[in-house]
């Protein structure tokens, strides 16, 4: 068995559901320790990072003989819940696929990262540079690791190694959430000359969005990324049937492009609310900013693309870039100053009930991340 998957499947069958997004659940401390002992054993310099109580990163780094560029590999440990699903840390591998909650995302491109970098070190260690392989928690949630990372550590540039099926993907969207309010006047609902129904106000927000998104949808694409878009996702109002709904509430998501700030859903929605104050004096209705994450993109000649294109042309792959619609770690890398690209093994099922990533092509990213840090740093 080959040691990239059989660390894998070690992998897969440690619980590191992330803790935030599932209240109870394991969270990434088992994982991190069995991924310390591996970095260890493979001769990297291993730092523990405490990101929270019990949510450690771990960061691998192996120094090159001379001085020369630093090259990060990056990937996630948590995964999403397990909801569903009937034997989710019991790995399984058939026809090519290994099986299991957190296969694909990302413990797929974690084994395969961390045995490249020890597939460097076993071999002599790097000429020159230096590469370093961390393994941050939390991105399922709100990415406090990656976050943490980078006012710790400084690299060259980034492989964050999520699943592309083995395309290099140079930059990926954003996505801002926005909570909209909408007030109303509570009243017997016999009495519609008392009442303001909060909830048919929202509706002509709605139809203000729905309007929106179809011209956002309409706007010259991004090359790679496409359109911008949003949608309603969470809606709530209303007491009871008799009674005028004195407010309703409405939470939306609005998915970005590179170069489009995370205000701008906030101003999006305030350009709406204020266009219907004006239509109806007594229209009254707050916009908040939630959470925003911005897109993000390296340039498509940049080197670091351009090098792992000719890697992984090197070790038989079939290069292609691309961009990915889900928002990424690459991205909180790259806002620090660190160019990052994604690149990791192809599979399905991420999020869902069943879950798989395929075997060769884990090897196959192995393979490409050795033959980029030699030909990186
Ligand atoms: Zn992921």
């Amino acid at each position: 068995m080959d040691r990239c998957i059989d660390l894998l499947r070690d992998l897969v069958a440690i619980n590191s559901v992330n803790p935030t997004l599932v209240p109870g659940a394991a969270g990434e401390r088992a994982i991190a320790e069995r991924i310390a002992v591996d970095m260890r054993r493979s001769g990297l310099d291993v730092s523990i990072d405490l990101v929270a109580p019990d949510r450690p990163n771990v960061v691998g780094v192996l120094e090159g003989r001379a001085p020369g560029r630093t090259l990060m590999f990056c990937g996630h440990t948590d995964t999403v819940g397990v909801a569903g699903m009937t034997d989710p840390f019991a790995p399984v591998e058939r026809d090519g696929r290994l099986y299991g909650r957190g296969a694909q995302d990302m413990k797929g491109g974690v084994a395969a990262m961390m045995t490249a970098a020890a597939d460097v070190a076993s071999r002599g260690g790097l000429a020159k540079g230096r590469l370093i392989v961390a393994a941050v928690v939390d991105e399922e949630h709100s990415s406090i690791g990656a976050d943490a990372l980078v006012t710790r550590w400084r690299a060259d540039a980034a492989v964050v190694t999520e699943p592309t099926d083995l395309a290099i993907a140079v930059g990926h969207k954003g996505f801002a959430w926005v909570r909209v309010d909408v007030e109303g006047r509570a009243a017997h609902g016999s009495r519609p000359a008392e009442g303001q129904d909060a909830i048919l106000r929202l509706g002509r927000v709605l139809a203000r969005l729905e309007a929106l998104d179809a011209s956002l949808q309409t706007r010259p694409p991004h090359q790679l990324l496409g359109t911008g878009s949003l949608h309603a996702s969470l809606i709530e109002g209303g007491r009871e049937l008799s009674s005028y709904p004195d407010h309703a509430r409405l939470q939306m998501e609005r998915r970005t492009l590179p170069g489009e700030p995370g205000s701008t859903a906030l101003a999006e929605v305030q350009q709406i609310l204020d266009a219907l104050a004006r239509e109806d004096p007594s229209f009254r209705a707050t916009a908040t900013a939630m959470f925003a994450r911005p897109a993000y993109e390296v340039p498509a000649d940049h080197e670091l693309p351009q090098t792992l294109t000719a890697a992984l042309a090197h070790v038989g792959g079939r290069p292609r870039i691309t961009g990915a619609s889900f928002w990424t770690d690459a991205a909180v890398l790259g806002h620090a100053g660190i160019p990052s690209i994604l690149f990791g093994p192809g599979g399905a099922g991420l999020h869902s009930v069943e879950e798989y990533v395929n075997v060769e092509e884990v090897l196959m990213c192995r393979d490409a991340l050795i033959e980029l840090a030699k030909r990186y740093c």
